[in-house]
């Protein structure tokens, strides 16, 4: 094990896997930052739809880019906030018709292109865990761990119905899992940056396992690889 000051982890997988949870609850434990990198693709859907420019051309997007003005800041309780032109839109992105309008924005080339950068200098000053679905892929290729978070789509979906129940805004079970399926086939069908398992990472599959145990095998990853 290289003695190294900061590293980093990459936490891929598709939606409703538990990723958020799992890697800012990692992420405490462990002392570090965490990042979630849907968060920014999801202010960037926002910006999209404030400029009513059409959430599938290449060319529209391109166009207004340069007016994208994203900022990332974290609060006293360390939670990530994401401002677009200065206003706080960490609830806003939380609409569930800004998901699948993230996961329409997010295919864009000239959008993945855009937020790169952004996502790489986060990991430049210090120990990151990384969550999104090209991390260990394209953004830090040479993460010093990575993992393949992911559960059954049938899981995800049963999840997200307990989430929604509880939260007092139940859904049909039926629906939640079509759109789980369309957003993992969006996902991992696109050109640019597919949603694929890297092939030097380690799967972590939940399915059947609770909070607790999924943290405590994440945690376990984490420490092995990282001797910590
Ligand atoms: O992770 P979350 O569901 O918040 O991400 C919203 C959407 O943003 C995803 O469906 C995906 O299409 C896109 N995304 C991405 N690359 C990332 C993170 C998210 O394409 N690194």
């Amino acid at each position: 094990m290289e003695n190294k000051k900061n590293y980093s982890v990459a936490i891929d997988g598709p939606s409703g896997a538990g990723k958020s949870t799992l890697a800012r609850s990692a992420a405490r434990e462990l002392g570090i930052l965490y990042v979630d990198t849907g968060a920014i693709y999801r202010t960037a859907a926002l910006f999209v739809r404030s400029r009513g420019a059409d959430p599938d051309s290449e060319a529209e997007a391109a166009a207004i880019l340069p007016d994208l003005k994203i900022s990332i800041g974290y609060g006293a309780d360390g939670l990530q906030r994401m401002y677009l032109d200065g206003e706080d839109v960490s609830d806003a992105i939380r609409l569930p018709e800004v998901s699948m309008l993230a996961s329409r924005v997010s295919s864009l080339p000239a959008v993945r292109a855009f937020l790169l950068e952004m996502q790489r200098s986060l990991a430049k000053e210090q120990s990151v865990i990384m969550d999104g679905r090209d991390i260990g892929t394209v953004v830090l290729p040479g993460a010093d761990v990575k993992i393949f978070l992911t559960a059954s789509a049938e899981e995800r979906a049963r999840r997200r119905f307990l989430e929604l129940e509880k939260r007092g805004t139940p859904k049909d079970y039926d629906e939640l899992l079509r759109e789980i399926e369309e957003r993992d086939y969006n996902d991992s069908h696109r050109a640019a940056a597919p949603l694929r398992q890297p092939e030097d990472g380690v799967t972590l599959d939940t399915t059947g396992l609770d909070f607790r145990q999924s943290l405590e095998r994440l945690l376990e990853i984490i420490r092995g690889r990282m001797a910590l």
